[in-house]
């Protein structure tokens, strides 16, 4: 898949900084973030922590930097870690200045409550003399007071003034590897302050809504800022904040960039009819018992689940492989052609066969391979479902007689 063309609009240009390995806006890719739960202190489990958010798409890990032990803790993570890892500071800027002796890639500031103006500039020019980037992570939920009441509350405006007074700290000792975060709880508010930050920066953008909250609700939310701002073309990097497992984040972060087209699809791609009254089966029931047997593989492949035989194949022609469910038999289609037909029980075990098979011989070999009889047995199976279904199924003929008799009085 080119992943630089895609129908969206066009990404909106910003400055490119580095943490660490990972290049962040300009033309690098969106790049994927989380954060990290366990205590920075505990070097092991967090480790732990990082490479399993790693393995589900994670690029970047960030790690609290909230007392002297978590900083020498970091001192451990950062050379044993997969992905740079930034650390987050609040209020001390003692625990900016130790995570940069632990050799973080990078920081992120929240404006709101690192305030002292010396304090800002200390930070910035011992990140610039290390070559290590800063993110201007503004909340609006600990927006500075003062800004707060200058706006009479957390607007866009206030958040992205925010970014852009901590900036000029910055620039006051010419410091300039930056990138914004003008997160809100509220999707509007978010979108808007983003909107407005991409306006008034060239930096790059860190996306996210900020206490999104628990599934399914934070991922709506989540995915409804982010993916509006990304579709406009806004954003470099982004985070699910989620109240879950992290890999949940990182794992919803990959995901929505790669059905967006804006990253390579490694795993399964599973799409599924939502089921009608057509279907001839329990498509959520078949669905779920593909998911987790496809998954478990991580094939890079596309599998659809249809309900019926007679719109199943067609609307889903697109996907490398799948299955539709007719009576007591599933037809089994490679780009929308059948190459099987299968009985009902053995259907999640026929996709999995041929998911690996398709991986390691490719789509041609396998339609070369197909049971030539499979096409003509799929016909048969369709014509005998749509006359079940086309005839009268609802007794029409007869309750027509009957309003018509009525009719006649
Ligand atoms: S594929 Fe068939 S069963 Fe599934 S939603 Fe479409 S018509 Fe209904």
């Amino acid at each position: 898949m080119d992943v630089t063309a895609s129908p969206l609009s066009p990404r909106r240009k910003t400055r490119q900084i580095a943490v660490g390995s990972v290049k962040v806006g300009g033309d690098a890719p969106i790049s994927v973030q989380s954060m990290t739960t366990t205590k920075t202190a505990d070097v092991e489990g967090t480790l732990q922590q990082i490479y399993a958010l790693a393995g589900e798409g994670a690029d970047i890990v960030r790690c609290t930097c909230n007392e002297v032990a978590a900083a020498e803790g970091l001192a451990q993570i950062v050379p044993r870690s997969p992905v740079p890892i930034v650390a987050d500071i609040h209020f001390h800027v003692e625990m900016a200045l130790a995570a940069l002796e632990a050799g973080v890639q990078g920081l992120r500031l929240n404006p709101g409550n690192l305030r002292k103006p010396e304090e800002i500039k200390l930070v910035a020019s011992e990140a610039r003399d290390r070559g290590v980037p800063i993110r201007i992570g503004v909340n609006a939920g600990s927006l500075h007071p003062d800004i707060y009441e200058r706006f009479g509350g957390a607007t866009p405006e206030a958040l992205v003034e925010s970014a852009r007074l901590e900036l000029a700290y910055f620039e006051e000792v010419d410091f300039h590897d930056v990138k914004i975060s003008v997160k809100a709880s509220s999707v509007a508010t978010m979108i808007a302050a983003y909107r407005l930050a991409s306006e008034t920066f060239d930096h790059p953008l860190h996306l996210g809504v900020t206490e999104a909250g628990p599934l399914p609700g934070g991922l709506l939310k989540g995915t409804a800022g982010i993916a509006t701002l990304l579709a406009e073309g806004i954003g470099d990097t982004l985070r699910y904040s989620l109240t879950a497992d992290p890999v949940e984040e990182a794992r919803a972060g990959r995901t929505l960039l790669e059905v967006l087209g804006l990253r390579e699809r490694k795993g399964l791609d599973l799409i599924a009819c939502p089921s009608c009254g057509r279907a001839e089966v329990d498509v959520i029931k078949i669905a779920n018992e593909a998911q987790d047997a496809l998954s478990a593989l991580n094939l890079p492949i596309q599998v659809a689940v249809m309900g019926c035989v007679v719109n199943g194949p067609g609307e889903a022609r697109h996907a490398d492989l799948g299955i539709a469910a007719g009576k007591k038999r599933g037809h089994l289609f490679i780009k929308g052609q059948i190459v099987r037909v299968v009985k009902e029980d053995e259907m999640v075990e026929a996709l999995v066969d041929e998911a690996k098979k398709i991986v390691a011989e490719g789509v041609e070999a396998r339609l070369a391979a197909r049971d030539r009889g499979a096409e003509a047995e799929a016909e048969a199976d369709r014509a005998m479902l749509l006359d079940d279904r086309g005839a009268d199924v609802n007794h029409a003929r007869e309750r027509i007689e009957k309003i018509r008799r009525r009719a006649e009085g």
